[in-house]
Order: C-alpha cells, then sequence, then structure tokens
C-alpha cells in the first residue's frame, strides 16, 4: 500500500555536504519527494519533537545536535514507505548498520547518524503534521 513517511537529515549530514547524495539514495530507492524544506529547528521545536525521549540520558545532546544548524525536512511516499526508509538509514547506532546504508555511510555515532524516519505509519502521520500543512503534501 502506498503510505507516507517523514525524514530529516541531520545538521552533521547537511554540514558535512552529504544532502545530495542522501537525496539521491532516497529517490534511487523509489521515494517519490511530496515536500522538501531545509530549516533551522528552534529550541522548542527539537524538544516537542523528540517529546518522547524527554527524560532519557540523551535528550538534551540530542536537542542541541539536532538545532545545531540546518536540516532538510521532507515528507516521502512508496509502498511500504516507513519500514522501507527504515531499511535504507540503517540501525540507530552506524557501528550496526548494514553496507550501503544511510547511516553507515554517513553517520559518525548514534548520536550524529545522519538522516531521521518515523517509525510507525501512526508517528509518520504525526509527525508530517508537524512539518507540513495539507496543502504543502502535494
Ligand atoms: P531512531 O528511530 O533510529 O532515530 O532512534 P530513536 O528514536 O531511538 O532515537 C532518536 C535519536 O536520538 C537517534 O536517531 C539519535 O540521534 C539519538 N539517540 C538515540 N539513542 C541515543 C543514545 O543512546 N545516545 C545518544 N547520544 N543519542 C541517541
Amino acid at each position: 500500500m502506498l503510505e507516507r513517511t517523514l525524514s530529516i537529515i541531520k545538521p552533521d549530514a547537511v554540514a558535512a555536504g552529504c544532502t545530495g547524495k542522501i537525496l539521491a539514495m532516497i529517490e534511487e530507492a523509489g521515494f517519490r519527494i511530496l515536500a522538501l524544506r531545509m530549516q533551522r529547528l528552534r529550541r522548542e521545536q527539537a524538544e516537542q519533537f523528540y517529546e518522547v525521549h524527554r527524560g532519557k540520558h540523551f535528550y538534551e545532546s540530542l536537542v542541541r545536535f539536532m538545532t545545531e544548524g540546518p536540516v532538510v525536512v521532507m515528507a516521502l511516499e512508496r509502498e511500504d514507505a516507513v519500514a522501507r526508509l527504515r531499511d535504507l538509514m540503517g540501525p540507530t547506532d552506524p557501528a550496526k548498520a548494514g553496507e550501503g546504508t544511510v547511516r553507515k555511510l554517513y553517520g559518525t555515532n548514534i548520536e550524529r547518524n545522519a538522516i531521521h524516519g518515523s517509525d510507525a505509519p501512526e508517528t509518520a502521520e504525526r509527525e508530517l503534521r508537524f512539518f507540513f500543512s495539507t496543502s504543502e503534501l502535494v
């Protein structure tokens, strides 16, 4: 079934000049880009986006990382988009990621791991609404 997901190219990968290469991987993997924007997250946005992690040992550091420079947020569509994007990304820790995954290629460590992708269809819909209005998702 056609499905949508939310992805973010994180500040480490944008700063390293890997935006274009990651977008190419995403398109070559069969995703259609429905919407895309470069922006710098405000602290409150990053805190709210990662609300489920509030209280965890890495929360403060994660919020600081996600606000340190611009990110690229995008809405993506394809069959089983959520699971297929997670496959393309690789696991949270780049050290455990398979060859050819975004995190293996461009991630540095468990925090600075280059890319975000929604972890479930319900999360995806919430995260899409967080960044995009309905009229932007064309
Ligand atoms: P994801 O779905 O693979 O992005 O992983 P999570 O939802 O569990 O975590 C969200 C983000 O928090 C990750 O992508 C990392 O940037 C960061 N993160 C997760 N676990 C850790 C950790 O143990 N230490 C640190 N410093 N950051 C973490």
